[in-house]
């Protein structure tokens, strides 16, 4: 089926599917994916109540009154007082960072992760860039080494990516994004999780990445153990081009790019294409999404980033961690990278007025609880194996403990079908025996905790 579809048919398999996993949660009735149903927490549920449409649009619209904020444009103390350039952008989000801090009794730590960039293609001089973000830590010891996070890049750029006085006002490239990492860090900064979330907004991107692809050097240099990183890029759902309001690209890399030779080898003969971890969170993402309806619905796009673009999920990723992309289902050109101008008619320009202030609060409620569940959530079960040592028709599976699960899901799939279709709870154990052959699904293995929360799934390898 897949092999002979054309892309846009690909694609629209997958909002299909998607939609049909909603329907099928809806109505209980049998059908896709009814079996992998992920459960509702109350307590999340009523946080994404918070999430402000009203707020998300102050956020860009100031953003955008900073006038650019090009990674090459002014941090002096002048220009940060006179509130003009990156610097005093970069200055207002930490404050915003702050002030929700102040209001949870100190519940983030704010941080930022400075170095000066030496000169490349994009940028002529030594640079100053800073990341700034937030930290929730867990509030469980063992649960908080593991790290959710969320990320919108703050710099923009206008069509001469070294012009760093002009207009740039990045409403949404990356405005949105910046707005969602802003928005989550109030919402869930309300609320207590056992394991770590960090809101992060990251300068450089348009420049070459630079500041995500430091902040994820930097995390794997400290071996902060990143479970899903959420990249926003681009949601402002553009009014100017037919748009899907309802509806969020989610990209995200099959093959993983920092997979050895053995690996692929692995992958190769496993048919093990489609499950890197950052293609699980993708499918996390739409299960969720599917339980909680934020009122937009992930179309799952299995490739890492669109045609001719890439962006700071790819930095994640390059690191070994699991990251994917969110972005507006149809993009308007004439309102990114481009200097504010209007020729023949056609206005040019990244201008706050052409962004869907709802459509972004819909993407921020689907990061948000995407974030809440996985920061609630049991660790996947570790070292997932199934057991080849015999040619048989069943399956037996094996793991190790997840310390906070109380039961064990074995998922499973078609080879041929792009998400989960079958979970069965096999109870407290860490081993199985399914009457399936191993041969004709992809299995994968998920903790459950007592309230419902699922895991990341772990997809086994072969143990002979
Ligand atoms: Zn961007």
């Amino acid at each position: 089926m897949l092999t002979n579809a054309s892309v846009p048919t690909f694609l629209t398999t997958f909002r299909t599917l998607a939609m049909g996993l909603a329907i099928a949660l809806i109505f209980a009735s049998p059908g896709f994916g009814q079996d992998t149903v992920q459960a509702v927490d109350p307590r999340i549920a009523v946080a994404l109540k918070e999430i402000s449409p009203a707020r998300i649009q102050a956020d860009i619209e100031k953003l955008v009154s900073f006038g650019t904020r090009s990674t090459l444009s002014a941090q002096d103390p002048a220009s940060i007082a006179a509130g003009h350039g990156i610097g005093a952008a970069r200055a207002w989000i930490k404050s915003q960072f702050e002030r929700d801090s102040k209001d949870c009794g100190g519940c983030l730590e704010v941080k930022t992760d400075a170095f000066i960039q030496a000169p490349a293609e994009r940028i002529p001089q030594p640079t100053e860039i800073i990341n700034v973000y937030a930290v929730m830590k867990g509030t469980d010891p063992e649960a908080a080494k593991r790290i959710v996070l969320v990320t919108g890049h703050y710099d923009s750029r206008v069509t001469d990516i070294l012009d760093s006085k002009s207009l740039a006002p990045g409403a949404n490239d990356d405005g949105s994004g910046t707005a969602v990492s802003l928005e989550c860090a109030r919402v869930l900064s309300k609320l207590k999780f056992h394991s770590t979330i960090i809101f992060l907004t990251v300068a450089g991107e348009e420049q070459g990445l630079n500041g995500s692809r430091h902040f994820a050097q930097m995390a794997k240099e400290q071996g902060w153990n990143i479970v899903a990183a959420l990249n926003n890029d681009i949601v402002g759902g553009d009014k100017g081009v037919g748009q899907d309001p309802g509806v969020v690209r989610v990209f995200s890399e099959g093959v993983p790019v920092t997979a050895d030779d053995k690996q692929l080898k692995q992958i190769r003969s496993l048919g093990g294409e489609s499950d890197s971890p950052s293609r699980e969170l993708a499918r996390y993402i739409a299960e969720v999404a599917a339980a909680y309806d934020p009122g937009v619905a992930p179309l799952l796009v299995f490739r890492p980033d669109r045609y001719l673009r890439g962006g700071d999920h790819l930095a994640f990723n390059e690191q070994g961690y699991t990251a994917v992309r969110f972005t507006e289902y149809r993009e308007d050109f004439n309102h990114q990278h481009q200097t504010l101008r209007s020729e023949n008619g056609v206005e040019y320009g990244d201008l706050a007025k052409f962004v869907d202030f709802d459509y972004v609060a819909r993407v921020a409620r689907l990061n948000a609880l995407t974030l809440a569940a996985l920061a609630s959530a049991p660790a996947s079960p570790a070292n997932v194996r199934v057991v080849t040592s015999n040619l048989d028709n069943d399956s037996t599976l094996k793991w190790g403990p997840s310390g906070d699960a109380s039961d064990y899901e074995v998922i499973w799939r078609a080879t041929s079908s792009p998400v989960w279709e079958h979970a069965q709870n096999v109870g407290n154990v860490t081993t199985t025996t399914l009457k399936l052959s191993k041969d004709n699904v992809i299995f994968a293995v998920r903790a459950v905790d007592r309230e419902g929360h699922r895991s990341l799934p772990a997809v086994p390898l072969p143990e002979r």
